[in-house]
C-alpha cells in the first residue's frame, strides 16, 4: 500500500447510484475539485429503488435523489452532472451503456476515471455486492479500455480518448490510499445530502464515515484516507 498524490486537471467518476460517489470517494474528489480539476460525475442509475419501505413511490423517490444528487455533487463541487437514469437494478454491461460512457469520456476527456471494482462480489461474509455497482463497474472498464482510446471502436461517439489511471473504490485488492484530512468534512457532508438513504442520524453517519476513512488511512500513515486499486494504463 502506497500514499497517492496526484491532481489531474480533469477526472471521470462514473457510479451506479445517486450517492455511491460520495461514499466511496467524496473526499478525493472533493479535493481535486478545490485544486482546480474538472471533475464530471457520471450516475448510471435513477436511484428509484432505493428504499425499503414498500409504500414508497418510486416515481417521487427518483424525483427527491435527483435533487440530493445535485447538492451532493454542488458540495463536492463537481462541474457537471449526467445522470443516465437506468431504473436500479436495470444496469447491464450492454453495448448502449459502453456507447454512452465512451461519448462521455470523449467528450470530457478526462486523465483519471473513478468508479467501482466489479470483481468485489463478497464482502466479510456479510454483504453482496451490487449488481449495479458491478455492472457498472464492467461497463467503465470496457468503455475505458480500449474502447474510448480507439478510433473504430463507436466512431460516432467523439475523437479517441486514452484515459491514463483508472482508480477502482470498492474494492479487495486496494493498492493506493489518498489522503482526504483536507475534505473528510465535505465528504460528510455530501453523504449527509442523501437524506432519503441515510440510516441514522448526522452525527451517526458522520461517525461511520469518519470510523471508515480513519481505518482506510492508516496504512500510509493518514489521519483519514481513501483507498484504491490503481491502474495506470499503458499507451
Ligand atoms: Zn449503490
Amino acid at each position: 500500500m502506497r500514499a497517492l498524490r496526484l491532481l489531474p486537471q480533469s477526472a471521470m467518476a462514473i457510479y451506479a447510484h445517486p450517492d455511491d460517489a460520495d461514499v466511496a470517494a467524496g473526499g478525493l474528489l472533493a479535493q481535486w475539485a478545490n485544486e482546480g480539476c474538472a471533475v464530471h460525475l457520471v450516475v448510471v442509475c435513477d436511484g428509484s429503488k432505493g428504499s425499503h419501505t414498500p409504500q414508497t413511490d418510486p416515481g417521487s423517490l427518483r424525483e427527491i435523489r435527483r435533487v440530493e444528487l445535485q447538492l451532493a455533487a454542488d458540495l463536492l463541487g463537481a462541474k457537471s452532472v449526467t445522470c443516465l437514469d437506468r431504473p436500479d437494478g436495470g444496469v447491464s454491461n450492454d453495448e448502449e451503456l459502453r456507447a454512452t460512457l465512451v461519448g462521455l469520456i470523449r467528450q470530457h476527456r478526462p486523465e483519471v476515471v473513478v468508479g467501482p471494482d466489479p470483481t468485489a462480489t463478497f464482502f466479510g461474509g456479510v454483504y453482496v455486492n451490487h449488481r449495479d455497482h458491478r455492472e457498472t463497474g464492467w461497463a467503465l472498464l470496457d468503455a475505458v479500455a480500449p474502447a474510448a482510446a480507439m478510433p473504430l471502436y463507436f466512431p460516432t461517439k467523439g475523437e479517441a480518448h486514452q484515459v491514463g489511471r483508472l482508480l477502482l473504490s470498492g474494492t479487495h485488492e486496494p493498492d493506493v490510499v489518498v489522503d482526504v484530512s483536507g475534505t473528510i468534512d465535505t465528504k460528510v457532508q455530501a453523504v449527509l445530502a442523501h437524506g432519503s438513504q441515510l440510516a441514522g442520524d448526522a452525527e451517526e453517519i458522520r461517525d461511520v464515515v469518519y470510523g471508515r476513512a480513519e481505518q482506510a488511512g492508516r496504512p500510509v500513515g493518514a489521519a483519514f484516507g481513501e483507498a484504491f486499486r490503481s491502474v495506470e494504463l499503458a499507451f
